[in-house]
């Protein structure tokens, strides 16, 4: 099980993305909803750049934090074995830890600039 942020790309990520090992490949969330237009491998030991998501690899949202599956042209809920792979691997609680923190630093952003 390969591990990728599912977020949307920037202009300059974009121009960029070929060198990078972000993947644009629209997908939504299945819990958001967040309609992600690339994903980025992002597991501890990659050092080429990974390969694009097969079926079965896991996926964080950049919106919600909420794990997924890769499965066809889609994104879906993990089943219990999956979500049990989730909670047991190491890079995944990493990107979990990463991922609340940078959530935590957006909410404080946003109620600093609604003043
Ligand atoms: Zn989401």
């Amino acid at each position: 099980m390969n591990l990728y942020v599912t977020h949307r790309s920037n202009l300059i990520q974009r121009a960029i993305a070929r060198w990078l090992t972000m993947k644009r490949d629209p997908r939504s969330c299945p819990y958001c909803g967040k309609f992600n237009d690339c994903h980025t491998n992002v597991d501890a030991d990659t050092v080429d750049g990974g390969g694009p998501p097969e079926d079965g690899d896991c996926a964080i949202c950049i919106g919600c934090g909420n794990w997924s599956i890769f499965d066809g042209a889609n994104l879906r809920l993990p089943t219990d074995v999956e979500w049990q792979e989730i909670q047991h691997n190491q890079d995944c609680m990493r990107a979990d830890r990463a991922w609340r923190a940078m959530d935590k630093e957006r909410s404080a952003q946003q109620k600093k600039e609604a003043g």
